[in-house]
């Protein structure tokens, strides 16, 4: 029986990891954290008692108390790097959306324990000191978003001087055909053709940052150099990514689109759980694969970019910028295209330099989507 944390629980990923954990046996949900859906967050803790959980300060815990007297309530940020602290967890699981991931990714991995990461815009923000960090603390990271894993089962410990590069495939989102962006509304954004995601990365998939933040997600995470990353567009989201080898090969997982694959390799490697779940390559049929548009979208550039002046981390940059334009559009503040325009405003505008520090780099990231939500309130208006 391995003991398990994971935070951010009644999230999409976080749902789905407490529906593995259900199904596979072997694990014991020892804390849980949710941000304010206590709703959700009542059920599974009745269903699991755990011994801890974390939420956020405005929420009123003692309907949660209730129906388990002996759980441990934790409040916030610091209660959340607490949670993060757990000596007794074998694995944790960071499903937290954006940058509240950051401080309970550093200290996982600085306690030396392993980390199953959904929660990418840690790396991106942070993958330099990250992969140093988790290397120096023999902290294994294994990767949980569906194109990381696909390449981390096609790498399976191969030496990566093989590799010639990784292909990460997207599905392009919504508006891949679509010459024109104006005029789209939140919940035209909101309708991607394969995947049931959070909010959040449902948005980022259709202007591609998503993809964007993956290429840098797969430099940290696989210590590749950004010219050995590709992305392929593949409609269908059957093949999870691929990675071609020095003699021609190329190796790809293939299998549905359902986040509990990849989340369940990430608990059980190099083993594999009985899931139920079939692919029928006969029912499919035909795959289809072509160079994404750059013009179009231009997220995918600014990753590259990001990538090649490594020394300005706009990964970091990228991410704070993100976060605030995503929730202005959603909260119908400006148009689906100003987020493009206020991504590139961002990464010419801030100056700023690579840190060491975890401390230093939140403050970074905090002053930044501070200035940018100024920038969108002085600039920008009128969402559709
Ligand atoms: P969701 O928005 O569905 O869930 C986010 C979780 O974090 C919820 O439990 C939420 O709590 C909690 N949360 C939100 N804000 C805060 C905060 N400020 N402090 C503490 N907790 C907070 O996100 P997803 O599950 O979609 O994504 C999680 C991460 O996984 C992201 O980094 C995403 O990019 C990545 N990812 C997601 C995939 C997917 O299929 N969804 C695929 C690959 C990667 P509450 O619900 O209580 O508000
Ligand atoms: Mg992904």
């Amino acid at each position: 029986m391995e003991n398990i944390v994971v935070l951010g629980s009644t999230g999409s990923i976080g749902r789905n990891t407490l529906d593995v954990i259900s199904k596979i046996g072997g694990y014991r949900l020892i804390g849980l954290s949710f941000h304010k859906n206590s709703e959700l967050a009542l059920q599974q803790i009745e269903k699991f008692k755990p011994e801890f959980v974390c939420c956020s300060e405005t929420v009123d815990i003692e309907p949660l108390k209730r129906v388990s007297p002996g759980t441990r309530f934790l409040k916030g940020r610091e209660g959340l790097i607490e949670l993060s602290s757990l000596k007794s967890a074998d694995i944790f699981v960071n499903a937290l959306v954006g940058t509240s991931g950051l401080m309970p990714t550093y200290t996982i991995l600085n306690n030396s324990k392993k980390l199953a990461l959904a929660n990418k815009e840690s790396l991106v923000i942070a993958g330099k000191l990250f992969n140093a960090l988790s290397r120096e603390k023999k902290a294994e990271i294994i990767p949980l978003d569906s194109e990381h894993s696909a390449i981390y089962q096609c790498l399976e410990n191969r030496d990566i001087e093989d590799v010639y590069s990784l292909i990460l495939t997207a599905s392009g989102g919504p508006f891949l055909g679509r010459e024109d962006f104006s005029g789209i509304t939140v919940e035209d954004a909101l309708k991607h053709p394969n995947w049931s995601m959070g909010t959040k990365i449902t948005i980022d998939s259709a202007t591609m940052m998503n993809k964007g933040f993956e290429i840098i997600e797969a430099r940290w995470l696989f210590n590749i150099e950004a010219r050995k990353i590709s992305v392929l567009i593949h409609r269908e989201s059957i093949v999870h990514s691929a990675v071609e080898f020095i003699d021609g090969s190329i190796m790809a997982q293939l299998a549905i689109h359902d986040m509990r694959i990849p989340i369940a390799y990430a608990l059980t490697k190099p083993k594999r759980a009985a899931l139920g779940m079939r692919l029928s390559l006969e029912e499919i049929g035909k795959l289809h694969f072509e160079k994404p548009d750059l013009d179009r979208f231009p997220t995918i550039r600014f990753a590259y970019e990001a990538l090649e002046k490594e020394n300005r981390n706009l990964g970091l940059v990228l991410t704070a910028a993100d976060e605030v334009a995503v929730d202005a559009f959603l909260r119908r503040k400006i148009a689906f295209k100003d987020i493009f325009t206020i991504l590139e405003r961002s990464i010419r505008l801030f100056e700023n330099e690579l840190k060491e520090d975890i401390f230093e780099i939140e403050k970074e990231t905090e002053y930044i989507k501070e200035q940018v939500g100024l920038l969108i309130e002085k600039e920008f208006s009128g969402g559709v």
